[in-house]
């Protein structure tokens, strides 16, 4: 990027935010319950990382046409910017009136025994180029840089949930070591990656690790880990019911999985795992296979999986926010499919298809003259 620098119309982050950003986003930062800034928010990893991202897209979306710095504005620096003014955010504890505040510390955290990304044997197993990474592993982009950047309070799960024993819980392996691989890949992208990187992988991951419903829900950073969450229990279908051996579309000795049953089985039900007993929270059928509904939706996220994780760079991560967690939510939602079966009581009997009376109105669909209009 340094040959680029000359042609940049501010010489550092510093200037921008001095010269720029700091008029145009001028807020009524006096009442915390408001709007938080920190006046010296040069101290912030986050801050800095994030402004530097967002000046980069400035520079780059000036020269882009007519709609850039509209483009800029609206996927960039609204987003960036609402969560440095957020009071939960990395200036929690700082204010314009009383300066700084040094109460966030990095993430606690305590080192694996092994390398996280394959403690689990769940991350995927993609190749990323070794002489293009800063970063041996996701243990160490954990480790080195992530917990830098993520400050928060984690004392108060209700605040951010936070386990410093991360790399047992596979969800968290799974979702990290997305987020590595699509830093080195985004990092080299041309001047918008790193704040791409931020709004559309690295936030969206950490909301679902910090969540106090997500996977470190019964663990703290006072109590340490506790293996309170089992893997989503399942049920092996009758043979017959699932014989085909792949995917269609997918050949079989190229997918990772054998079997959309052996996909559910040995990876989806590790890695979602939830608080499934009390159905209050989330509801899931031992007998998945009982329900078409099931039986698509995961079906897709296994034809999704084998061909977004061949792509080693943000493929992983987007098939977790795009395809695994809305397909997840809507299987998990009380009012889904699975409404009347619970991991307690196992499968009752589906609910029937929606009901409809019969109609002629698309009788002969050959003969658009008949169509309705
Ligand atoms: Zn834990
Ligand atoms: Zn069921």
């Amino acid at each position: 990027m340094d040959e680029q620098s000359a042609s940049t119309v501010y010489g550092n982050v510093g200037e921008f935010v001095e010269n720029y950003l700091s008029f145009v986003y001028a807020r009524q930062v006096k009442d915390r319950s408001d709007t938080v800034w920190c006046t010296e928010w040069w101290r912030h990893p986050e801050a800095v990382i994030r402004l530097e991202a967002l000046w980069r897209a400035w520079e780059y979306f000036r020269n882009v046409g007519l709609v850039g710095m509209s483009a800029w504005f609206l996927d960039h620096a609204d987003a960036h910017m609402r969560r440095l003014f957020d009071p939960r955010g990395p200036f929690r504890y700082c204010s314009a009136q009383g300066g700084h505040r040094t109460f966030l510390a990095p993430l606690p955290m305590e080192s694996p025994e092994l390398p996280a990304a394959n403690s689990s044997g769940l991350a995927h197993s993609a190749q990323v180029d070794p002489l293009h990474c800063v970063y041996a592993d996701a243990g160490q982009f954990v480790e080195n840089y992530l917990s830098l950047l993520y400050q928060r309070q984690v004392s108060d799960p209700n605040d951010a949930a936070w386990c410093p024993q991360w790399w047992r819980h596979a969800e968290a392996v799974v979702r990290l070591d997305a987020v590595w691989r699509a830093w080195e890949h985004l990092r080299q992208d041309s001047m918008p990656g790193m704040s791409r990187w931020f709004l559309d992988h690295a936030d969206p991951q950490m909301k679902r690790l910090f969540d106090h419903r997500g996977p470190f829900k019964y663990c703290g950073v006072r109590n340490g880990h506790r293996d309170a969450l089992e893997p989503l229990p399942v049920m092996s279908p009758p043979d017959a019911m699932f014989d085909k051996p792949a995917a269609e579309g997918l050949a079989a000795s190229s997918t990772h999985f054998e079997s959309l049953v052996q996909f559910v089985e040995d990876y989806v039900s590790p890695v979602y795992r939830r608080q499934v007993v009390d159905s209050n929270d989330t509801v899931w059928c031992p007998e998945w296979w009982m329900h078409t509904e099931a039986v698509v939706r995961l079906d897709t996220l296994w034809r999704a999986w084998e061909i977004l994780g061949r792509d080693g760079a943000t493929g992983m991560s987007v098939w977790l926010l795009d395809h695994a967690d809305p397909h997840m939510n809507e299987l998990f939602d009380q009012r889904g499919p699975f409404g009347s079966c619970s991991a307690r009581n196992g499968h009752r009997d589906s609910i029937p298809p929606l009901p409809l009376r019969t109609t002629n109105l698309f009788a002969s669909p050959e003969s658009p003259d008949q169509a309705p209009r």
